[in-house]
């Protein structure tokens, strides 16, 4: 629990804006006193300016006689003299001491070496000095002359203890308010991520409520546009999604089973006829025989699912040959005579003689062959299938096209989906209409173009037809490649969708 409390990220995120809290706050410490050292130094400085200035006033070397020259009255002029004397060394040209105050000495004279250097080379220095005992002083040392010209070598200090005691009280009063900051800080940012973290715990709440009855959980977004915005967004388009898929699976399942009961009663109903009502041979015969075409039908539905299964999730191999295509429709045709005839439709072919293609030739003729029953079936009676097609070196246009019903505009991009089926008054009347199917057909069109390689487009008008019009290379190098949907606005206000693969 409590490694769990560790782990979260309101908790980490609080350590590390703790962290870089504290970090900056020390930073911070350490530039205010060194700007704060800086300012001080700087005063002594001056100060020890002011002093030089004010020693080559007082003092009068003449003759080799060195003089403090200063109204003796006056108790500023003493106090100035006094403190000027505190920390002085004045010594002639080979560093023979004229003068040298006794805090000075504890500095330690400097050597006459030093001492000729320094007057050879006329430059004033300012350096920090320290007594025995540890006590930092600012030193100037530079030349002064006497009435002759003669060069004496001068230096005085100020203590820089009052700075250093200055920068040590700030060290005492700042740093320790450090630890009550330190918490301030802790404590806002607690605050601080816990409020930014709220959407993404009510995420997580909202997502833990989910099941697959509660699939219509939303999160309202909270309208700041920002990355849990985006977050909020895409949970929420998830979820219509996810809802979407499991809408249509539910929907499968009641198709299925609506599909399987259909043939299943037929065929209890004719086998009760065999057993309980069947008084001869023939009778026999009619229930056993009507029985097995429902057989027939089961075995269909439940073949044509687990087809779909295997071909989607990859397990079913295509064998391509040289087929010449329109001879294979040409065959494939014969098959519709009856079915269009009985609907009171004509079959029309365009085929050009021979059109050479490498294709799986069971699955091509899956494809032709559900575009064609799919036109008749929703083509009234009176009405008319056209097939053609166009043979090119590079690839083969097949055209199915009817005077059918059409399909609605907004049903046009879901036709392929599994299961999708377009929903009309007539088709959700009953299941004697003729247009039933278990909405698997176009699943198969669109997995064979895929696996050719190729694209299909769509294009319906309500009331006037529909029109599907597959491409596939002619030397098709076989492969699941990912495919493209396109929608787009036929010039004959008719709705079209591309099928691609990429
Ligand atoms: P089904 O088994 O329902 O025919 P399909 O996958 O073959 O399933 O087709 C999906 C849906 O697309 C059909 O339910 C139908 O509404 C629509 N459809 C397909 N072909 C045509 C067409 N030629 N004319 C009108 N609607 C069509």
């Amino acid at each position: 629990m409590a490694f769990g409390f560790v782990r979260s990220l309101r908790f980490r995120l609080t350590a590390i804006y703790v962290v870089f809290f504290s970090l900056l706050l020390v930073a911070a410490g350490f530039v205010f006193r060194a700007v704060l050292e800086d300012i001080l130094g700087t005063h002594v400085r001056e100060i020890l300016e002011e002093d030089w200035g004010l020693v080559r006033a007082y003092l009068r070397i003449e003759r080799g006689k060195v003089q403090w020259v200063y109204d003796r009255a006056d108790p500023d002029e003493n106090y100035t003299v006094e403190r000027l004397r505190r920390v002085y060394l004045l010594t002639d040209e080979n560093g023979v001491v004229q003068q040298v105050s006794t805090v000075y000495q504890s500095l330690g004279i400097e050597s006459p070496g030093q001492i000729r250097e320094a007057i050879r080379s006329r430059e004033s220095i300012i350096r920090l000095r320290r007594t025995a005992d540890g006590t930092p002083f600012l030193v100037r040392s530079g030349v002064l002359w006497d009435e002759r010209r003669k060069p004496y070598y001068l230096a005085i200090g100020r203590s820089l203890g009052e700075r250093q005691s200055t920068l040590r009280q700030f060290t005492l009063r700042f740093f320790p308010i450090f630890p009550g900051l330190i918490l301030v800080g802790a404590v806002l940012g607690w605050l601080i991520t816990g409020r930014a973290l709220r959407p993404v715990n009510r995420l997580a709440d909202t997502a833990q409520r989910i099941s697959a009855s509660s699939l219509d959980v939303r999160i309202p977004p909270r309208g700041a546009g920002d990355e849990l915005d985006r977050l909020i967004e895409a949970f929420n388009r998830m979820m219509e999604r996810i809802s979407a898929s499991f809408q249509q699976i539910r929907q499968f399942s009641t198709d299925v089973s609506h599909e399987l009961r259909t043939p299943i009663t037929a065929i209890r109903g004719q086998l009760e006829v065999a057993l309980f009502a069947a008084q001869n041979v023939d009778q026999y015969r009619e229930a056993i025989g009507n029985a097995m075409e429902d057989v027939e039908r089961l075995g269909q539905i439940v073949k044509s699912l687990l087809l779909l299964a295997q071909a989607e999730s990859g397990q079913l191999t295509l064998e391509k040959v040289r087929t010449d295509l329109a001879a294979s429709i040409r065959n494939l045709l014969e098959q519709f005579d009856i079915p269009a005839g009985e609907a009171g439709v004509t079959v029309v072919t365009d085929l050009p003689p021979v059109c050479t293609a490498q294709v799986d030739r069971v699955q091509f003729d899956r494809l032709v062959s559900n575009l064609v029953s799919n036109a008749i079936k929703y083509t009234p009676r009176g009405g008319c299938v056209v097939i053609h097609m166009r043979c090119s070196p590079a690839n083969v246009v097949l055209e199915v096209r009817d005077t059918g019903q059409g399909i609605p505009k907004a049903d046009i991009p879901h036709i392929f989906e599994r299961f999708y089926r377009v929903r009309t008054a007539d088709s959700n009347q009953g299941e004697d209409s003729n247009q039933e199917g278990l909405g698997l057909g176009l699943s198969f069109v669109a997995w064979i173009v895929k696996a050719h390689n190729g694209c299909i487009d769509v294009e319906s008008t309500v009331g006037e037809g529909t029109r599907f019009i597959v491409q596939l290379p002619t030397w098709a190098d076989f492969g699941g490649a990912g495919r493209e949907l396109r929608t787009s606005e036929s010039p004959h206000d008719s709705d079209k969708l591309t099928l691609k693969n990429k």
